[in-house]
Formats: structure tokens, C-alpha cells, sequence
């Protein structure tokens, strides 16, 4: 790892995300883009006819620091619709510039210098950063993958894994169901487990949840909150982007017990203060969508998720099917002969006209040979997209 000359202890190997070279990498061999997460449609007319009557409003200046009360109203009204959870809107709901702020927020509020994290690894990429800004110390848990091919299989982890990774500087458990990257949902038994080591040790919970509306048929995305004595310990995260398609408008939001959030409001004023005036209408609109919105959107990206995984196994990749989100997992070790999972997705474009993101940026350092042989393809593509991608990765080159 070389040394960035100018940039702070605490954020050394944090340097540019290989987000940004695989994309490069598509924009220059002209492949089609699998590897950064961000659908290529535009949401529901609902949402979108609410912030271009917006713009040129007084919705383009600075908005309540909290949020407006439209959107932490409709954020606590869709979390009593789908979770049966009450948050007052006022004390318990807060606005953030994407899930990305209201998780770097919490970070900094709740973690000391030297506290641990207790997360599940492969994990998000913000994770990681964000705790080193804010001096924590991350305690990883693995999840292990299905035999890939096995239709049914999901990912694992140890009880005793997390057990040991909660030592006594743990402050906080950090969880994200559905996952990314994997497209792993926890299941009840999972979240009891979790919970009982989260009282046990007397743990803080912050549980991302941005993609709770896009769990396909035989999963049930449940909230850890929900859990007895779990929501008075816990802050929920979400987002408006990965479910209505507006990813860079950057609306989130994290909803808790009032003191929890009141010390995330804290750390987030001084980040963004607020941000996206015209989009938090909009926003508080889509929430308030009838059910079958929501139901369609599962529907229609589980159909692209079939699409995908076939087109991957066809051609050589094992896949594990996902249970939720954007990505699917594949193994290269097949058709990869040194099992580099970064090699390939470098070759990928050259082979196949196709970008995906090697896993291995999703481990720690530490876990990097269990991500080695792992990459990640997004299937949040139109259909002729998707198509096209399948045929070419049938075609792949040695
Ligand atoms: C996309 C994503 C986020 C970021 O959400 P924003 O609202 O765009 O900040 C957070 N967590 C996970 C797991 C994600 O995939």
C-alpha cells in the first residue's frame, strides 16, 4: 500500500475506490457497466412531477435542519405501513444527505476513538472509512457463501464468529440487511441471534436498511428494530434512492429513539446542515405510493436478477443467487486460473465488453484472500442491457 503524501493517518488506504477505475475502465473500452449499483430508468412519474414543480420554489432554499416536516412525516408513515413501528417525526426522525450521511453521522456521534464496530463482512464500502474517521476500530464477522449453483443457498455466519468479535471495547454493531454485496438477508433466527448478542453486551445498533423494498419471492426483509428490546437501542437507516431510482438525489434519513438521534442530528449539522430542498417533497411523496409500487419494484428487478444469474452461470461463472438488492456474486476461479478476482475484472473488459467490481474491496484488509476469487455484477439494468451483457459474457474469451 503506498503512502498518500498529503492525507491524514487516519484515512491511509481509503485512496481512490475502484468504483472509479472500473468505471473509467467502461467509459474508455465502451462495455457495458455491471459494476457500480445505480438503476439506468428514471423512478415513478409521481416522484419526479413533485420536484420539478418544486424547483423555483421556496423549496430551493435551506430546508429545516431536521427535514421537512412533510418528509419526516411521511419517513415515520411508511415505517408504521411496512415495519409496524412508531417513530415521532419531530424527536425520532432526521434528513440526511443519503444513507451514506446518516450512517457516517451516527459514526461520528456514537463511536469514541479506539471503540470497536462489530460489522458482517463483505460490507459496504462507506463502513470502513467512516469508522476510521471517526477512530473506531472494525470487527469483522465473514459471511460464508452458498456452494454457488445451489439454487436456495445463502450466506452464513458463525455465531461464534460474532460472538468473538464483541470484546470489551465494542460500542456498536453495525448491520446491513438486505445486504450488499452479497443479497443476503438475515432471517428471524439471524436478527434473535443478533439482538441477544447486542443486549448481552449492551451494544448499540445502527442497521442499514436502504434496501428493504427489494427482497425477491421466499425472502422477508425484517428490521432489527423490531426485535424485543431492540428499539430503544437502535437507529434504522434508509433511503429514497435505490427505491425510486433517484440515486443522486441523496435523500436519506435514520429514524431512533430520540436521544440516539439527537446526538446524530448533532455531527450531521455540521456536515451538511440539510441538503436537496426540491427533492424532500418529492421524496415524502414516493413514500406515500401504494403497496403495489413497492411490490413491483421486488417484482420487476427479481425478473432482471433471473436474467442475470443465468447469463453468468451460462457462462461459466457459479453464481449465487441473490435474495435481495442490485448484485449477484459470482466465483472466477473457473475461468480465471490465478483465482484473482481484481485481475479479471481488469481483463473483464477486453474478454467480454463488461465491467464488474472485484469483491475484494468489500474485505479488510486482513479478510482479502476470502474476497480474492469473489466479483460483483449489478443487474439494476434495462432489459436490451442486461440482454446484451448476457450474450457478450457468453462469448467471453479465455
Ligand atoms: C447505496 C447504498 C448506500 C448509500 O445510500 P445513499 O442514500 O445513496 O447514500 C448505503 N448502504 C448501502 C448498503 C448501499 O448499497
Amino acid at each position: 500500500m503506498t503512502r498518500e503524501p498529503y492525507l491524514a493517518t487516519r484515512l491511509q488506504g481509503f485512496g481512490t475506490t475502484v468504483f472509479a477505475e472500473m468505471s473509467a475502465l467502461a467509459v474508455a473500452t465502451g462495455s457495458i457497466n455491471l459494476g457500480q449499483g445505480f438503476p439506468d430508468t428514471p423512478g415513478p412519474a409521481e416522484v419526479l412531477d413533485v420536484a420539478r414543480a418544486a424547483i423555483g420554489t421556496a423549496a430551493d432554499q435551506y430546508p429545516p435542519g431536521p427535514g421537512t416536516p412533510e418528509l419526516r412525516a411521511a419517513v415515520a408513515a411508511h415505517v408504521e405501513r411496512f415495519r409496524g413501528l412508531t417513530y415521532d417525526p419531530d424527536t425520532e426522525v432526521l434528513v440526511t444527505a443519503g444513507a451514506t450521511e446518516a450512517l457516517t453521522a451516527a459514526l461520528l456521534a456514537l463511536v469514541e476513538p479506539g471503540d470497536e464496530v462489530v460489522l458482517l463482512e463483505p460490507m459496504y464500502d462507506s463502513y470502513a472509512a467512516a469508522i476510521a474517521m471517526a477512530g473506531g476500530v472494525v470487527r469483522p464477522v465473514p459471511l460464508t457463501p452458498p456452494p454457488a449453483d445451489a439454487d436456495g443457498g445463502v450466506w452464513t455466519f458463525d455465531s461464534a464468529d460474532l460472538r468473538a468479535a464483541v470484546t470489551p471495547r465494542a460500542r456498536l454493531l453495525l448491520l446491513n440487511t438486505p445486504h450488499n454485496p452479497t443479497g443476503k438477508v438475515l432471517d428471524r433466527a439471524e436478527l434473535a441471534l443478533v439482538a441477544e448478542v447486542a443486549l448481552e453486551a449492551g451494544l448499540l445498533v445502527l442497521t442499514d436498511e436502504v434496501y428493504e423494498h427489494l427482497v425477491f419471492s421466499g425472502a422477508e426483509h425484517v428490521s432489527l428494530a423490531t426485535l424485543p428490546g431492540m428499539r430503544e437501542r437502535t437507529l434504522v437507516v434508509g433511503s429514497g434512492g435505490k427505491t425510486f431510482n433517484t440515486t443522486g438525489w441523496k435523500v436519506g434519513w435514520i429514524c431512533g429513539p430520540a436521544p440516539l438521534v439527537a446526538a446524530v442530528r448533532t455531527a450531521k449539522q455540521f456536515l451538511t446542515y440539510v441538503n436537496a430542498g426540491p427533492f424532500q417533497p418529492a421524496i415524502a411523496a414516493g413514500l406515500g405510493l401504494p403497496d403495489a409500487y413497492f411490490t413491483g419494484i421486488a417484482a420487476d428487478l427479481e425478473r432482471r436478477r433471473d436474467v442475470l444469474v443465468a447469463g453468468l452461470r451460462e457462462a461459466g461463472l457459479p453464481t449465487v443467487s441473490p435474495q435481495a438488492t442490485y448484485f449477484a456474486t459470482v466465483d472466477v476461479r473457473g475461468v480465471q486460473p490465478d483465482g484473482d478476482g481484481l485481475a479479471f475484472c481488469r481483463e473483464l473488459p477486453a474478454r467480454a465488453g463488461v465491467v464488474a467490481v472485484p469483491s475484494v474491496v468489500f474485505y479488510t484488509r486482513g479478510h482479502a484472500d476470502l474476497g480474492r476469487p469473489l466479483v460483483r455484477f449489478a443487474f439494476c439494468k434495462r432489459d436490451e442491457v442486461l440482454d446484451e451483457a448476457v450474450a457478450r459474457l457468453g462469448r467471453m474469451s479465455a
